[in-house]
């Protein structure tokens, strides 16, 4: 790396600047757009580890130019910006590979990681002299640990896994760049110019490099959410994701906003499957789904919680229009019919109301709801009860 920035140092063309920057904008925009997208689902570490990884190849990027690095980051030597850029980098791609590919880390693998992790406050402090010998050694493990994880990935491309694949095929292209670069280094090439006075063929192939772990990161996604966040019988979210929005919701209360939680629970649904059999209670589960999916306000989430448990969480209401809504929903479900040999099934519903405050946490809210909830089967059920 010190080799490459040594030798774009000499003619600089005017657009060079502009080039970089257009780059390091860039990798800052995805790895800001990451972090955000991780903010708002906490499971979602994979896009951390890319955040991370998207903002110091920008880092790295910013290196090439003196005066766009000594702009941002003054009093910071080039090369100690650098340095950081590769361990942050090295640290996010190792946790990013663990993450996507459920890599389960042996303990010595632990420690490695957490001890290259602590170069990172090395690499701010460390006098000039010492900083040198930290970049020799950060080099070594870098190299060491992409030939262990390397090997992982290949074990798991070979058990078919189309992720692993695009990934091994970015490694291998941006493999193929570095020995480009060093072969035309010693003549046996011609020199390989991408960009006019960028380094060789190394930053094509890194950008790809980049490039396929982005499309894993977006992908993985994609494939847990389809998993995890939507349930398949009735098209509702997952418990999983109404936590996690029930989590961020109280938070946002606190902050001066209103939101209520409907709990929903079907009438004498063991019946049900007892007298017109389980698919018929499937039916009627599935229609019910259908039925809140239709109420739900744009910002609203309808989840199942399990069984015939289902739930609403209602953005921007107060008590007395979230027990509206309920109750306009409790009337649609007693109205709603399933065809059945020789007639028509209808079930009723309870449903249980509660308004967040800012004192209620998660466990709070769901429980005034639950309370409530069970009031109106006290009552006779076919009922909403507000909390
Ligand atoms: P209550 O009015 O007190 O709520 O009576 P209930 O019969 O609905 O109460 P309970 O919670 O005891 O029964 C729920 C039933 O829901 C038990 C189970 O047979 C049924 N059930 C749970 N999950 C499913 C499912 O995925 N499909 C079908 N068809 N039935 C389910
Ligand atoms: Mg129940
Ligand atoms: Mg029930």
């Amino acid at each position: 790396m010190m080799l490459v920035l040594a030798q774009a140092a000499p003619a600089i063309p005017p657009f060079r600047d502009a080039a970089i920057a257009g780059l390091v904008g860039m990798f800052t925009a995805i790895g800001l757009y990451h972090l955000v997208f991780y903010g708002m689902r906490r499971h979602a570490s994979e896009n951390l580890w890319f955040a991370l990884l998207s903002l110091s190849v920008g880092m790295l990027g910013l290196c090439y130019s003196a005066s766009l690095f000594s702009a941002i980051f003054p009093g910071m030597t080039r090369f100690r910006g650098m340095v950081l850029a590769e361990v942050v980098a090295g640290v996010s791609i190792a946790l990013l590979i663990r993450t996507l590919f459920n890599v389960r880390f042996r303990w010595w693998e632990t420690a490695a990681l957490l001890a290259f992790t602590g170069c990172v406050p090395a690499a701010l402090i460390l006098p000039a002299t010492e900083l040198r010998v930290l970049h020799y050694g950060v080099d070594v493990v870098v190299l060491l640990g992409v030939v262990i994880l390397v090997s992982r990935v290949v074990i798991l491309a070979r058990g078919n896994a189309p992720l692993a694949r695009l990934v091994l095929g970015g490694i291998a292209v941006f493999g193929f760049c570095v020995l480009a670069d060093l072969l035309a280094e010693y003549g046996a090439l011609p020199w390989v110019q991408l960009v006019p006075g960028a380094p060789g063929a190394f930053w094509g192939g890194f950008l790809l490099l980049i490039f396929t772990f982005g499309v894993a990161t977006a992908q993985r996604w994609t494939l847990s959410e389809m998993q995890a966040g939507i349930d398949p019988l009735t098209g509702l979210a997952s418990r999983r994701v109404l936590d996690d929005e029930l989590a961020a919701e109280v938070e946002r209360v606190k902050a001066g906003g209103r939101s209520c939680l409907l709990l929903i629970d079907l009438d004498g649904f063991k019946r049900v499957n007892d007298v017109h059999g389980h698919v018929k209670g499937d039916e009627v589960l599935r229609c019910v789904g259908l039925l809140l999916r239709q109420h739900a306000r744009p910002g609203d989430l309808a989840a199942r919680l399990g069984g015939e448990e289902m739930a609403v969480l209602l953005r921007d209401v107060d008590l007395p229009r979230a027990r509206e809504l309920a109750e306009r929903l409790r009337a649609a479900v007693e109205v709603m019919t399933v065809p059945i040999p020789g007639g028509a099934l209808s079930v009723t519903a309870s449903v249980g109301v509660a308004a967040a405050t800012p004192g209620h946490d998660k466990t709070a809210l769901v429980h005034a709801a639950d309370k409530a909830l069970y009031m109106a089967k006290a009552q006779g059920r076919n009922r909403v009860i507000a909390a």
